[in-house]
């Protein structure tokens, strides 16, 4: 199974629209897809419809060691596409799993129990910290994929981000890889995103999806009725960006699906 984190620790960039709208997009290519939301929040799974009076068994009980991925995962409203959600309960993990000897290789183990053929590809939405869940997902995953914000500040943050998988690859986990950097919220009525886009690209390269996510405020709109934004409305801007997107990535992951 090819495991994708989808990280960055500064909040509201992304992740979880980018998490729901591309897990989407790769259960309607026919992956069977498995979404892991490891953020305390809970964003990922109320935006796929999953209420909190039926989020029994949840990531909490992964990291815990009192579930398997298998038993915590639950379908949503689209096909072929599984989640494991998340409540403020996880909030709780970070400090549990200090003392713990394998703390950071929990979500690893969990997965590594995973019977082949379960599904085809899982993608974890992490929380907007660099703390223990998301060292969990990098130890995880084979791949990282990073949305970025078309903003000022928005390589600000990333250099720590990509020292942290340096340490991650040098203590537990050299084959991770950086799948890709996604922009996000581009606006293209205000220059200043434009130059945000232009300076991303020069200053990490081929990295960079071509693909472009812009503001859009159906993608805004989608999670308050429980769907992903390519089932809302389809033809809206962001959902067309974000299939897009998923063709760039599926095209990436030949080389993962040899490592995974
Ligand atoms: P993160 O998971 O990184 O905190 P989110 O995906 O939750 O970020 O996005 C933060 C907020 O911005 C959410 O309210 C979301 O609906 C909204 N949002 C995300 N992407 C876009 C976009 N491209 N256009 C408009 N609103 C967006
Ligand atoms: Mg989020």
């Amino acid at each position: 199974m090819i495991r994708i984190a989808i990280a960055n620790q500064k909040g509201g960039v992304g992740k979880t629209t980018t998490a729901i709208n591309l897990a989407t997009a790769l259960a309607a290519t026919g992956w069977r897809t498995l979404l892991i939301d490891l953020d305390p929040q809970g964003n990922a799974s109320t935006g796929l419809g999953i209420a909190t009076t039926s989020r029994d068994v949840t990531t909490y009980d992964i990291l815990a060691g009192e579930s398997s991925v298998v038993d915590a995962a639950q379908p949503t409203r689209i096909p072929r596409l599984d989640i494991i959600p998340a409540t403020v309960d996880l909030s709780g993990s970070e400090v549990e799993l200090v003392s713990v000897e394998d703390r950071t290789h929990r979500l690893d183990r969990a997965l590594d129990d995973v019977p082949a053929g379960q599904w085809d590809i899982c993608l974890i939405d992490c929380p907007p910290s660099l703390g223990l869940l998301t060292l969990n997902a990098l130890t995880a995953a084979n791949s990282l994929l990073v949305p970025l914000q078309c903003e000022f500040f928005a390589l600000e943050g990333l250099s720590q981000l990509l020292q942290t998988v340096e340490r991650i690859r040098a203590r537990f986990n050299p084959d991770l890889a950086i799948l890709g950097v996604a922009l996000t919220m581009f606006d293209r009525r205000n220059r200043l995103t434009d130059q945000v886009s232009a300076d991303v690209r020069e200053c990490l390269g081929p990295v960079v999806f071509d693909s472009v996510i812009p503001r859009n405020v159906r993608l805004s709109e989608a999670p308050s009725h429980g769907l992903p934004a390519l089932v809302y409305d389809h033809r809206c801007s962001g959902s067309v960006a974000y299939i897009a997107l998923a063709r760039e990535v599926i095209a990436r992951l030949p080389s993962l699906r040899q490592a995974a």
